[in-house]
Parts: C-alpha cells; structure tokens; sequence
C-alpha cells in the first residue's frame, strides 16, 4: 500500500562534527561527513539516502536559491551545528544539477551574477580529481558499453564529487570496484530517467519510491548493456 502524503518540505542534511557510520551501508564516514537522520533509521550517507546526485549550492544569493529549489524535483537543505551559537545553521541547499544550471540562466541577466558563477564553477572544478573521474568512467563503458560516453562522464563526475569532501580515502577508492560503479549507475538512472526523485519528495518511503520504479530501472540497464531486444 503506497501511503502519499503530499507535500512540499525540504529534506534535510547534516554535517557531522564527529566521526560517524552509516547506518544502512556501514561504511566509515569519517569527520565532517553529510548525512541525513531519520528518526527510525537512525544516520544515513547520502549514498544511501539518496541524495548523492545533487550539487551543492552554498548559502548568500536567495534569488539563485530561491530559483534553483524552485526547478529541482529533489533538494536538501544543508545544516551544521554551531558550537558558538548552540542551533544549527543552514549552509545552503543541494538541487540537482540541471535546476542549479537553469536559476543560473535565469539569474544571468545580471552581471554580478555571471562573475558569481564562474566562481562556483572553479570551486566545483577544483573539488574534482580528473584521474578518479576517468577511471571511474572507464569502468561504467566497460560494464554498460551501449551507455552515452557523456551520461558515463557525468556519473562519475558526481561519484567523484561525492568522494571528494564528504567521505574518505579508502571509501573512495572502494567506490571503483565494480559492483559500487554498478550502483552508482543504478542511482543515477533512478533519478535522472524515473520519476523517483518526484516520488521522494511527495513523501513516498524509499522502499516503495524504489519498488514502483525498478522495471524502468532495469529496462534503461538493458539498452546500456546492450541486451535489449536484441
Ligand atoms: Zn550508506
């Protein structure tokens, strides 16, 4: 039974202050590590929460911020507790990539905005390890070769991203094994060719958002392995 309660509230991520583990996939986080809490389930990666496509948008440009959560099917306020001010402070927002491109255009009418963006995107640049991304790309053709060389690239710029800042070494080298490469594809046809995204946001639990999606899931797995219909 799906239970949809529909509704428009932004989910939440924290940035740890300690040394933290995933609940769901156990691995080791490390400091500093972004993770959601829910109440049952105690704190989750973004990996497994499925939150690890967004991008992040820092704080201090509300009309970007405003846009950007306005055009994302999914999106996370990011918060860290103060030790000074004892409350948790917003950071900013992840979205999805395409929604964050679009409030840029949106925004671009003004200049200062434009130098603003080019700003973000060295930063986003900088965080990104072009060997990792290569390898890691490498290895999804290898699995999926009928899967778009650029889809490939923007999969493992995402992983990458995400192994950069928000979880440590080893769980970054981890990542390259085949079976995480494989999930990281999962993850990312689940968001970008299903309405999953849609699904979470309307307050569907996972296992169910997961469930209702999986056939597309597997179909679009097929064509990129090369097996469909063929
Ligand atoms: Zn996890």
């Amino acid at each position: 039974m799906n239970q949809r309660v529909p509704k428009r509230e932004d989910l939440k991520v924290f940035i740890t202050s300690r040394e933290s583990k995933c609940d769901e996939c156990k691995e080791d986080l490390g400091r500093k590590a972004w993770i959601t809490l829910a109440e049952d389930k105690g704190a989750l990666c973004l990996s497994c929460a499925d939150l690890d496509h967004l991008v992040f948008l820092p704080s201090g440009d509300a009309a970007l911020t405003r846009r950007a959560r306005k055009h994302s099917n999914l999106s996370a306020v990011v918060l860290k507790w103060s030790k000074a001010r004892k409350r948790y402070e917003r950071q900013g927002l992840l979205v999805e990539e395409p929604a964050l491109k679009q409030a840029e255009t949106e925004c671009l009418a003004d200049e200062d905005a434009r130098a603003q963006r080019r700003i973000r995107e060295a930063d986003r640049r900088a965080e990104l390890d072009l060997a990792y991304i290569e390898r890691f790309a490498e290895v999804i053709q290898q699995l999926y070769p009928k899967c778009p060389p650029k889809t490939a690239r923007s999969i493992a710029e995402h992983a990458c991203t995400k192994y950069s800042g928000r979880v440590g070494r080893s769980a970054a080298a981890k990542a390259l094994d085949e079976h995480a490469v494989r999930l990281a594809v999962v993850a990312h046809v689940r968001h970008a060719k299903t309405q999953y995204d849609s699904l979470l946001m309307n307050g569907w639990e996972r296992v169910e958002a997961r469930l209702s999606v999986e056939e597309a899931v597997l179909s679009v797995l097929a064509k990129w392995q090369g097996n469909a219909g063929s």
